[in-house]
């Protein structure tokens, strides 16, 4: 059973949507007859539908560019939202839980007067009802919720759904006006650099290497493990306050989620603000020199020893392997 319709914050960068769109398209189709996507710009309409999107809502970027507002700012997400559910009414609103999505969900929650889960893992369809599933405490809990207040906002963590396509390459499209809210223009963006050379995207890779304070600041046997396994870069919190890394690795508490299908921890000890963004793994490795270091009670392969000795030889078997 499925629900009747579920809006979709869609991201792209004119070419492509991001790997989370994919996901939460993925997601919605699963619960609803009916998806819409809402975005900004010139979107990629085939890909759009290919991934779930009966409808797309098009916002003009250069509309909200001339009110001194920026299409990145959550204040213009959150508005989008809220004039996407006047128009179409749907029984939920669908958002990848990136810092970006949890703040979107939180503006747009309190501007609807509605409740808002963010970080879940999945949801179903029961007895008409959206049940929202999602681990708390550290991952020590699952939980499953339900909204019951207001449009049902939803943060759905990226990689908690695997993004599967379609053969469909048609939606309809339509604009859609936003009033950009005072609050949005309080801040002006001066200017946007991409960094070059980043890999893949911490939240969104399918492997992450994190490297912890036992990498002593080399973190280039993590990179070269990283990059042979096609996988990202992240970073315990002690390795960001050293500077050995761009804060934007950190994974945990007060960094990022991920949920890779393998993670691989370097001189981490998982004290549990690390593992608290990193427990949803699907496998996790750990080699560290303490067999008493807490990750080894959540890791599903464990090496005790020194990283020097272990990483460069881990390396050498993937090469042999070709990879
Ligand atoms: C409010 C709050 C929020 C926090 N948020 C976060 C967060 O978001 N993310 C986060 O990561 N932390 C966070 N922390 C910090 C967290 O509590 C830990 O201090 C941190 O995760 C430890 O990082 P670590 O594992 O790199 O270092 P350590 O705990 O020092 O562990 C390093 C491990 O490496 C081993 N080691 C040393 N040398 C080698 C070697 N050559 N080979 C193999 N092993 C070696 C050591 O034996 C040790 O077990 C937070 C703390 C607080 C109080």
């Amino acid at each position: 059973m499925k629900v009747e319709t579920v809006l979709v914050l869609s991201r792209h960068n004119g070419q492509e949507l991001s790997e989370s769109s994919r996901e939460m398209l993925t997601a919605a189709r699963s619960v609803a007859e009916r998806v819409v996507s809402a975005t900004f710009g010139t979107p990629p309409v085939e890909e759009l539908a290919r991934y779930g999107a009966d409808e797309i809502l098009v916002a003009d970027t250069a509309a909200i560019e001339a009110t001194g507002a920026d299409t990145n700012h959550p204040a213009v997400w959150s508005a989008l939202a809220v004039a996407a559910v006047k128009a179409v009414n749907p029984r939920a609103v669908f958002l990848a839980s990136s810092y970006l999505g949890k703040e979107i969900a939180a503006q747009t929650a309190v501007t609807l007067d509605s409740g808002v889960i963010t970080d879940a893992d999945s949801v179903t369809v029961e007895n008409n009802q959206l049940n929202i599933a999602k681990a708390v405490f550290s991952g020590s809990w699952a939980t499953k919720g339900e909204i019951i207040r207001g449009v049902p906002v939803v943060a759905l963590r990226p990689t908690a759904v695997e993004a599967q396509a379609t053969d469909r390459t048609e939606a309809s499209v339509s604009h859609i006006e936003i009033e950009v809210p005072k609050r949005a223009i309080r801040t002006r963006l001066i200017s946007r650099t991409t960094r070059e050379n980043e890999g893949p995207n911490l939240s969104e890779s399918q492997v992450v290497v994190v490297g912890g304070r036992g990498t002593d600041g080399d973190f280039g046997p993590v990179q070269e493990l990283a990059d042979l396994l096609g996988g990202a870069v992240g970073a315990t919190r002690v390795a960001c306050d050293e500077g050995w890394i761009d804060r934007s690795a950190q994974i945990g508490q007060t960094g990022e989620t991920v949920a890779p299908k393998l993670y691989i921890g370097l001189g981490v000890s998982g004290a549990v603000h690390h593992t608290s963004g990193m427990l949803a793994s699907e496998t996790i490795v750990a080699v560290c020199d303490d067999s008493e270091a807490p990750i080894f009670e959540i890791a599903d392969f464990g090496v005790v020893g020194d990283i020097n000795d272990v990483v460069p030889q881990a390396i050498e078997e993937l090469r042999k392997a070709g990879r």
